[in-house]
């Protein structure tokens, strides 16, 4: 027996689990299951990270300055309001590190993302969920969850597992309603996916609020999960205290030169985004002729409702895997009765839609 006494909130701590990436009995799997781009990365991301393998021995720059500009400068911002971190999983811990105390709240919508009670957990802060409204975020129940202890509010913009996103001056709307002492962060991971005209990431909030910081991702539109990069823009003391508390060479050379390649290459992201628009519009059409319910989504991605018995979102997923198609299924999320679907490559999106038919025939 060990005298060890770990922090008492440690032991309630759940572990994130990815998407999988195997299925039993079958050689090659298509996953489909945690949101990767159907695309992969840019060519010239790949040529920028092979390069970067001569220059290993050497620390990276801990200020990540060329990243920093190349951010600052496609989305005009301020780059020395810019946090970058090992994935935007990083900046959410950040913040959660930065302005929660161990007993205090943190806000998130029901079928928020699954990493927001798991940051708000790691630094003994309590998590709560306020409830959604037709599988979107909530404005007036995240506004009466709010304690004078909330010092936090996640809100996944648009949301991730259901797709949906709210509007600019919903989000404005929620904003106003939150106490200056609370940190609103708007996880904008697939904001580069959306194309609706009342939608904007936040960029504008977080410019001009002092308690609003965005989180961007490398690893959904621009393919380079596997390298964990991701940032975060927010007033300059925020971005100052995230800045103070990340380990000072979290951001690898590799990454840093993939990511900045990634940003610089317009066509392919172009590409990428009409590859996205048109799969998802498909999707969405061909999945709803079969009697089932699609979730509207503005990401790469959709939620898929099935109405249960016999064609359960359990039925349809062991029917999915034994034919290699991994999706993802979130009963630990309740939402036992969907599937999450990743757009894919056409092959791929076609012979999930063939399945689907087959299992609902069935
Ligand atoms: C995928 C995802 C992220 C995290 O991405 P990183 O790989 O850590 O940058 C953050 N928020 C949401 C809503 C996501 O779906």
């Amino acid at each position: 027996m060990s005298g060890l006494v770990p922090r008492p909130w440690i032991e309630s701590l759940e572990v994130y689990e990815g998407g999988k990436s195997k299925t039993d009995g079958v050689a090659k799997a298509i996953k489909l299951s945690s949101n990767e781009s159907a695309l992969g990365p840019s060519p010239k991301a790949m040529e920028a990270y092979a390069a970067a393998v001569h220059t290993l021995h050497r620390y990276p720059d801990a200020s990540y300055a060329t990243l920093k500009q190349t951010i600052a400068d496609k989305y005009g911002l301020e780059a020395k309001r810019i946090v970058c971190g090992i994935g935007s999983d990083e900046i959410l811990k950040l913040a959660c590190r930065a302005y929660v105390a161990p007993g205090d709240e943190v806000i998130y919508s029901r079928y928020g993302f699954m990493m927001y009670p798991i940051a708000a957990k790691s630094v003994g802060g309590v998590p709560v969920e306020s409830e959604d409204k037709d599988y979107t975020a909530d404005v007036d129940k995240i506004l009466a969850s709010v304690s004078d202890k909330t010092r936090l509010v996640f809100l996944a913009n648009p949301n991730n597992p259901t797709g949906t996103y709210i509007s600019v001056p919903e989000v404005e709307r929620l904003h106003r309603g939150l106490p200056d002492n609370v940190l609103l962060v708007l996880d904008a991971a697939y904001a580069e996916f959306v194309a609706a005209q009342d939608y904007e990431a936040g960029i504008a909030l977080a410019s001009s609020a002092s308690n609003v910081l965005m989180t961007r991702t490398f690893s959904k539109l621009y393919g380079l999960a596997a390298l964990r990069l991701g940032w975060g823009y927010a007033s300059a003391d925020v971005a100052a205290n995230l800045d103070r508390l990340r380990d000072p060479f979290n951001v690898p050379t590799p990454t840093e030169l993939a990511g900045t390649a990634a940003l610089t290459d317009i066509a392919f992201e172009e590409q990428a985004v009409a590859h996205n628009s048109h799969w998802l519009g498909w999707l969405t059409a061909e999945i709803g002729a079969l009697g089932l319910q699609v979730v509207p989504s503005v990401t790469n991605f959709i939620l898929i409702r099935f109405p249960g018995g016999e064609k359960s979102a359990e039925a349809a997923n062991e029917f999915l895997l034994k034919k290699g198609y991994i999706l993802r299924w979130l009963p630990g999320q309740g939402l036992g009765n969907c599937l999450r679907l990743t757009v894919g490559l056409e092959e791929d999106n076609r012979a999930v839609v063939a399945l689907l038919k087959e299992f609902m025939d069935a």
